[in-house]
């Protein structure tokens, strides 16, 4: 017998999720983001789902653009943070590889770069976020270096929103980069999935959903994303191996956090913070046994949790459990451990055994 936790990743969930993006944003490409290894999903497992329906593909590292160039991917492929050295601007202009170009020293790295093909170039504004970018009143200087250098092919004008799940979020935005464009007769980049769902001012010629293609949501609201028929797209599942009877006054767990006042059964799950369950989730984290909701009980060990039997008696040893994924959202554990749906999804343990649907 194997120990019982597992992944389940739904292809046709994430194939669903893009036809929903295409619905939002019909006159628009669309950039599938796949970074952090499509966001926990595995992008050599996943990207079949998403190849017939994309029109090209996001991501940070140079070995997975090579991998996906290998495994057959022909279509644009857009280093998202660019090329980090001189060696991988190289193999940009040899795989035609669409670069991000935020910063000067990637500019002079440009200028002095002898790659035959040339590169397509996503010029990075910074529109407020203050990470990466050139300020709007730089743009006009950069994109004129840029078009003089025979090394560069198209460029298009891109930039990330750090709030556009909120009302008004991208406005001051949308201001700094109107002002980057003014003159330029470019394409633009700038919708993330939150962009992608709530500001269609905002799409313009190509748009970069990420986490809604997984089924989750980019707002600190779960059900904000509801309207938009969107699939979870990874399940994780594992079974109770013990029970405890608990008398009142006994605790649970590390730092006997959870405390019953009467008698209770528990159950103890096979999956810990080891396997990628936040340890910050607390006893009113949401969690699915045996076709009841139930909550946590007590601290997260490294390889166990325990959860309140009350509301469903008939769960014993063997009886199903699940994380997150269908019946329980992502996003509602995220909340409860105070994090987000991404970090959990991100944060999957290599050593979960993945099931593909
Ligand atoms: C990660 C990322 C995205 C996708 O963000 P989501 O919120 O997952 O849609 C888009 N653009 C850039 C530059 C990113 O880094």
């Amino acid at each position: 017998m194997t120990r019982p936790i597992s992944a389940t990743i739904d292809l046709q969930a994430i194939s669903h999720n893009l036809c929903q993006v295409r619905q939002q944003a019909a006159h628009t490409k669309i950039w599938s983001v796949v970074k952090a290894d499509a966001y926990g999903h595995g992008l050599k497992r996943i990207w079949p789902a998403l190849a017939s329906g994309t029109d090209g593909f996001a991501l940070l590292n140079i070995e997975d653009a090579l991998w996906l160039r290998q495994a057959g991917w022909r279509g644009p492929i857009l280093l998202l943070e660019g090329f980090f050295d001189a060696q991988e601007l190289a193999l940009c202009h040899e795989y035609g590889l669409t670069t991000s170009v935020h910063s000067d020293w990637q500019l002079a790295m440009l200028a002095a770069s002898s790659g035959k093909k040339p590169v397509n170039v996503y010029l990075k504004t910074n529109s407020g976020m203050n990470r990466l970018g050139f300020r709007p009143e730089q743009v006009n200087s950069v994109w004129q270096q840029l078009v003089s250098l025979t090394q560069v092919g198209e460029i298009t004008l891109m930039a990330h929103f750090a709030r556009a799940d909120q009302p008004g979020g991208i406005d001051d935005a949308m201001v700094c980069i109107n002002q980057a464009a003014e003159g330029l007769d470019i394409p633009r980049s700038l919708a993330n999935s939150a962009a992608v769902l709530w500001c269609p001012e905002a799409h313009y010629d190509w748009v970069r959903p990420g986490i809604v293609l997984y089924g989750a949501s980019p707002s600190s609201h779960p059900q904000d994303i509801a309207p938009f028929g969107l699939q979870p797209a990874m399940t994780v599942n594992s079974r109770i191996i013990a029970i405890q009877h608990l008398n009142a006054g006994d605790t649970v767990g590390y730092g006997s956090r959870y405390r019953a006042t009467k008698k209770q059964r528990i159950g103890i799950v096979a999956a810990g913070y080891a396997d990628g369950y936040p340890r910050t989730a607390t006893d009113a984290t949401p969690i699915w046994v045996d076709g009841v909701m139930t909550t946590l009980a007590g601290a997260v060990s490294m390889d166990m949790l325990a959860v309140d039997l009350t509301p469903c008696p008939h769960a014993d040893i063997g009886s199903p459990v699940e994380l997150w994924g269908r019946n329980v959202l992502v996003d509602d554990v995220a909340r409860a451990a105070g994090t987000i749906g991404y970090e959990l999804m991100c944060a999957l343990a290599p050593r979960v055994p993945v099931v593909t649907l």
